[in-house]
């Protein structure tokens, strides 16, 4: 059976980009195929400024909005990426494995190095070094598939090649990973700023929509969507992408396809009220289900315990064969 592993970062609420790019197929398919493993990968939170109560904070809604998003335990392993050594301790392996050329290379470095610059915070050293960290988190698993949205791709990238590098220099270890993406919706946009994705950790909410808002504020937030003065409804990802992301949106929610739709609709009110209810329909449950599982944190915490244990039992051995493999 393939194995799987993905995750997501306690860095701010989780987000529709993250539900209809990641989560959504972890809980849907998944989990019903493959061993699958997915993990609160909270030793990433740590790569910009970050305040440690609201890391565990946030850590914690993240496991409880994963099983609240239908994770069933029985099916998959759910653990926060701390409480399992092998991550960290791959790393390291893989840092002396990887060169700096190739980290300062990462698209996300660069935009988000450019932005803590600008606020005129200090780069921390681990912003360059974490994909190494999530290459780690893969390769300790001799993970098969990583779904996940686009914006990781070049990530995965660095997983793989690293993984050959290291197999061509210290013998067959690791297994070469492939990443896999949803058909729709693969990168969610931002509502108020097309151009760029909807990230849980940008500073202006109001065009992200969390898993958590309120019926009514999801509404005003999609009916609020920047398009552009056009009339015509057409799906155009350049020339209009605000338009294409309501109708990537939409589809992803109603299983549809974004192109059909756009035939479908004579005007961009009546696109965003349809796109504003799938929505709204689509996290309902999740919504629901989030309350009831807050009440009972105790659950939680045994989840992501007994998570650990497993997901310990299968990189240990992976870990340890790499450091044999490496000379230690
Ligand atoms: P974020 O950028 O919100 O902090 P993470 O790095 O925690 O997201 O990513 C968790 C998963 O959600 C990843 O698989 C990522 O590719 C996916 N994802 C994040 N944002 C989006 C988006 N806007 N559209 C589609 N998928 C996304």
């Amino acid at each position: 059976m393939a194995r799987i592993f993905s995750g997501v970062k306690p860095t701010g609420h989780l987000t529709l980009g993250n539900y209809l790019g990641a989560v959504r197929r972890w809980v849907e398919v998944d989990q019903h195929r493959a061993e699958a493993l997915f993990s609160v990968v909270d030793l990433h939170a740590l790569t910009v400024e970050h305040d440690p109560a609201r890391v565990r904070r946030l850590s914690r809604q993240a496991a409880t909005l994963l099983l609240a998003a239908g994770l069933d335990p029985e099916r998959c392993t759910l653990f926060a990426q701390s409480h399992v050594d092998e991550h960290a301790r791959l790393s390291y392996v893989l840092e002396c494995t990887a060169t700096d050329g190739e980290l300062r290379r990462m698209i996300q470095y660069k935009e988000k190095g450019a932005r803590a610059r600008a606020a005129g915070e200090s780069v921390r050293l681990s912003l360059l070094t974490y994909p190494v960290l999530m290459a780690a988190d893969i390769l300790a698993y001799r993970t098969d598939e990583v779904p996940v949205g686009e914006d990781q791709t070049q990530h995965v990238e660095l997983a793989r090649d690293l993984a050959v590098r290291f197999n061509q220099r210290y013998g067959q270890t690791f297994t070469v990973p492939r990443a896999t993406r949803p058909a729709v919706a693969a990168r969610v946009m931002d509502l108020q700023d097309p151009m760029s994705k909807m990230g849980k950790s940008h500073e202006s909410g109001a065009g992200i929509v969390y898993l958590l808002d309120e019926a009514d504020v999801v509404r005003r937030k999609v009916m609020r969507a920047v398009t552009d003065s056009g009339r015509e409804v057409s799906y155009d990802r350049e020339g209009s992408p605000g338009v294409a992301n309501l109708l990537d949106i939409l589809a992803a929610c109603s299983g549809g396809n974004p192109e059909e739709l756009a035939g479908v609709y004579e005007s961009y009110g009546s696109l965003k009220r349809d796109a504003a209810e799938a929505v709204v329909e689509l996290l309902r449950p999740v919504r629901e289900r989030h309350a009831e599982l807050a009440a009972d944190p105790g659950y939680v915490d045994e989840v992501l315990r007994e998570g650990a244990a497993r997901a310990r039992a299968v990189a240990r051995p992976v870990v340890d064969q790499a450091y044999r493999a490496i000379g230690l």
